[in-house]
């Protein structure tokens, strides 16, 4: 039996409440499908477009299980323009529905797919919300440990909504509550922390700081700074911190001096590693140009700035 739930039926009631018209499919995870819903008032169209995330209530296996509890549990306390907003979540007949904030233009890895690589002003901007997220997460004790291009949604107007707190764990003491979590479950391969490798090392919210330059990497050049055909290869490049930037014949798009300082600065030891405030105190986002809006188009072309 798979462990995605069925489609919706065309109308899903919210007991004691509001109902949704469900519309197409926005994407599928490692256990959750997500739909495009519309917001009903008396059985009439109110314009107001969510995001329905659809899990089994019956979720199996249990690790899995747990994994939708934590990020509940997280998720539905944060209020941030740069985190998908948490409207609701609910029962309706075999499923659980959470009801997200719309992300209507895809993932950061979505945009990637379709322009390989980005401009400097659009990672500037990208990073900035980013980093702002970040911020009121760690000032709230949680750390997000799969911050990752895929995490990183966006709305209709281009601004970043960082999603999947799945992973996402409340430190207590500057340690995780739930150390046994801790060691079964970690991110993606190649957006791990150096620390998070070494048995036996805790490790704290400096796991997102380092997430934070491998995803500034990324949007320049395309794909991961520790890129290889293993895990195991990928575990002894980032622990080495073997990584290098694409020969300039190569590539597109010109990378800034400035943003590989800050990817330097970021892919070090965790005690090294600026935070949030720090990172957009850096160089590469000072006398530059940031976009304050963008457009849609962006999506399939590079804008042009000038
Ligand atoms: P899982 O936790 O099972 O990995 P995700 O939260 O990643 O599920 O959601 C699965 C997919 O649904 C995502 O890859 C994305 O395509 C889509 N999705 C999730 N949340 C939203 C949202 N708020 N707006 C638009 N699409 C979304």
């Amino acid at each position: 039996m798979s462990v995605h739930a069925e489609p919706p039926p065309p109308v899903v009631v919210e007991p004691h409440g509001i109902k949704y018209a469900t519309g197409d499919q926005l994407g599928k995870g490692g256990f959750a499908i997500c739909h495009r819903a519309e917001m009903l008032e008396r059985e009439k169209s109110t314009g107001h477009m969510v995001a329905l995330k659809i899990v089994k209530t019956k979720m199996e296996p249990a690790k899995l299980a747990q994994k939708f509890v934590t990020e509940l549990q997280i998720h539905s306390k944060l209020a941030h323009p740069n985190i998908v907003a948490f409207h609701r979540a609910f029962s309706f007949e075999a499923n659980t529905y959470v009801v997200l904030e719309l992300c209507s233009s895809g993932s950061l890895a979505d945009l990637l797919k379709r322009r390989k690589n980005l401009t400097m002003p659009e990672i500037r901007r990208f990073i900035i919300q980013v980093s702002g997220a970040v911020k009121y997460l760690h000032a709230r004790n949680i750390v997000h440990r799969d911050l990752k291009t895929g995490n990183l949604f966006l709305d209709e107007h281009m601004n970043v909504k960082v999603g999947d707190f799945g992973l996402a764990a409340l430190l207590v003491s500057g340690k995780e509550m739930d150390a046994k979590r801790r060691t079964t479950m970690c991110g993606t391969p190649n957006y791990l922390a150096p620390e998070i490798l070494e048995k036996g090392k805790g490790h704290n919210e400096k796991v997102d700081l380092w997430a934070i330059g491998i995803i500034s990497y990324t949007l320049a050049v395309g794909k991961a700074p520790f890129h290889a055909a293993s895990k195991e290869e990928i575990y002894k490049k980032l622990k080495a911190g073997d990584y290098s930037w694409p020969e300039l014949s190569s590539i597109t798009n010109e990378i800034s001096a400035d943003l590989r300082d800050l990817v330097a600065s970021l892919l070090v030891t965790e005690e090294l590693r600026p935070c949030p405030d720090k990172i957009v105190a850096h160089p590469f986002f000072k006398i530059a140009f940031v976009p304050t809006r963008m457009s849609r188009s962006q999506i399939t072309k590079a804008p042009q700035w000038n």
